[in-house]
């Protein structure tokens, strides 16, 4: 998740110098258009009761600050209370969930409304655990839930119990109004997203898939980045580079630093390293890469539109390294060194030196073939390329599409959520637990609460924090998107 906001952050930054436009382009007649066409589909499905907004904001909230009380911090989780939380919220409302230990204390909550069958179901995702916290580096208590200046603080406050706490106000406002659905929708919040996915995602996956089995699903991921309390565009996020990190090796025979030897170990990683390290791998865009650069273009000043717009252009791609390294990621495996080891004493050979490459995969990037390809760069036979890891790996999968129901949900609620702005599809250089399902076929999308350039530094940093009006409108925004995808026609 911290990837993603440099991701925002940069796309924020490139927004800045842009002022109003002051005269009507066709861009904003295509836009008042659209929100006429989308008024229309919701006067057509308003024949449902529409819920009372400000009450599901206070509640939600009040889901949010027990949520953020019980501490889940992984290592070691301890997700099952915070299920049993939800549980017994659903409980009084008259709804059956179930709780899936993976391990013991390690629970996944799933609860489901029927809809007509006519299609398949939607499943609200949301991870239970959070990142652990450097207490002394706080401001506040990390697990108090406080709220100050109109932000309620704490671990998991944004990464993620924002968005379990909203999954389960929507949930319960399609509950409690009796809305028709010609889909289920499917409530899962789940342990161990933090780096323990055999824990969360991966357990339910392979074990209780009948539970969970859908079409859609809607995750974290995303983002509505916001300025001075104005969003200024919402990110859904549709597929993720996918970390298989790797390790150059290199082996030579030991000896005295007086006698200098062919096959130092340090020297040939050295010689690797700057091959790898100034290496491009080919660039290829996707359907929702393409997109996002053509609607950066749109929204942003005419100097960086260039670069947006003629992507495939080097000079493009040198600028973009340059000034945004994040979104060059977007157009490429990325290889980056970023540890080097060897060596103990000055007047000493060592026989070993080792280096660490953080690589970001293309979704759909053949890693047998690349490692081929680097291998004939480096060309030494001193040097091997190892997996750095091997379990728990994300699976690489095609992005969600663009086109499909959800995905124009998304767009119609981000218009009446959010007028005036527009959806920008994102691929994220950080994973989540969309890849899982994605693995099985589901269409996947990321979304998030508002949050400024500050706040979003703050995920898995200190001071956690998420704004209360911007997660009120993000549970009106998921309701709205909810009731599309899933509401009876
Ligand atoms: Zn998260």
């Amino acid at each position: 998740m911290a990837i993603l906001a440099i991701l925002l952050n940069a796309l924020l930054n490139a927004l800045a110098p842009q002022s109003t436009p002051a005269l009507i382009c066709p861009a904003m007649i295509r836009a008042i258009l659209r929100a006429v066409s989308v008024a229309f589909i919701f006067a057509a499905a308003a024949s449902a009761q529409q819920p009372d907004f400000t009450k599901a904001h206070e509640e939600a909230l009040k889901f949010l600050s027990d949520l953020i009380k019980i501490d889940t911090s992984n290592p070691p989780g301890n997700e099952a209370r915070a299920a049993e939380y939800i549980k017994n919220v659903l409980a009084t409302e008259g709804i059956q969930a179930q709780v899936y230990e993976s391990a013991p204390g390690r629970g996944n909550v799933v609860a489901r409304l029927k809809g007509n069958g006519k299609k398949k179901p939607l499943l609200l995702l949301g991870h239970l655990d959070v990142v652990g916290v450097e207490r002394d580096k706080w401001t506040v208590d990390p697990f108090a839930a406080l709220i100050r200046d109109g932000y309620i603080y704490g671990r998991g406050s944004h990464d993620d119990k924002a968005m379990d706490a909203a999954n389960l106000e929507v949930f319960l406002l399609l509950h409690r109004l009796k809305v028709p659905l010609d889909r289920d929708v499917i409530l899962l919040a789940e342990a161990g997203e933090e780096g323990t996915t055999q824990f969360g995602i991966d357990y339910m996956v392979a074990n209780h898939w009948d539970a969970i089995s859908c079409e859609f699903a809607l995750n974290e991921g995303g983002g509505a980045p916001d300025e001075n309390g104005k969003v200024q565009y919402v990110g859904v996020s549709t597929t993720e580079k996918v970390p298989r990190g790797l390790f150059l090796r290199s082996h030579g025979s030991s000896g005295h630093g007086s006698a200098p030897r062919m096959d130092n170990a340090i020297t040939h990683l050295a010689a690797a390293v700057a091959k790898v390290g100034t290496f491009e791998a080919p660039m290829r865009l996707n359907e929702t890469t393409r997109r996002f650069f053509q609607q950066l273009a749109k929204i942003s000043p005419p100097e960086k539109a260039q670069i947006y717009l003629h992507i495939e252009d080097p000079a493009s791609q040198q600028k973009l390294h340059e000034t945004e390294p994040s979104y060059y990621s977007m157009l490429r495996t990325s290889l980056v060194p970023t540890i080097i080891h060897g060596g103990f004493r000055s007047n000493v050979i060592p026989a070993d030196a080792e280096a660490r490459l953080d690589v970001r995969a293309l979704p759909d990037e053949d890693m047998t073939a690349l490692k081929a390809q680097l291998a004939r760069l480096i060309d030494d036979p001193q040097v091997q390329i190892v997996d750095a890891e091997t379990q728990n790996l994300r699976p690489a999968t095609p992005p969600s599409g663009l086109e499909t129901e959800a995905f124009h949900a998304l767009e119609h609620a981000q218009q009446k959520v959010f007028p005036g702005v527009q959806t920008i599809p994102i691929m994220q250089a950080g994973a989540t637990d969309s890849s899982e399902l994605r693995a099985k076929g589901v269409q996947a999308y990321g979304i998030g609460t508002p949050a400024s350039v500050d706040d979003q530094h703050r995920i898995h940093g200190n001071d956690e924090r998420v704004e209360i009006t911007g997660f009120g409108k993000f549970i009106d925004f998921l309701y709205t998107a909810t009731l599309e995808i899933a509401g009876a026609k």
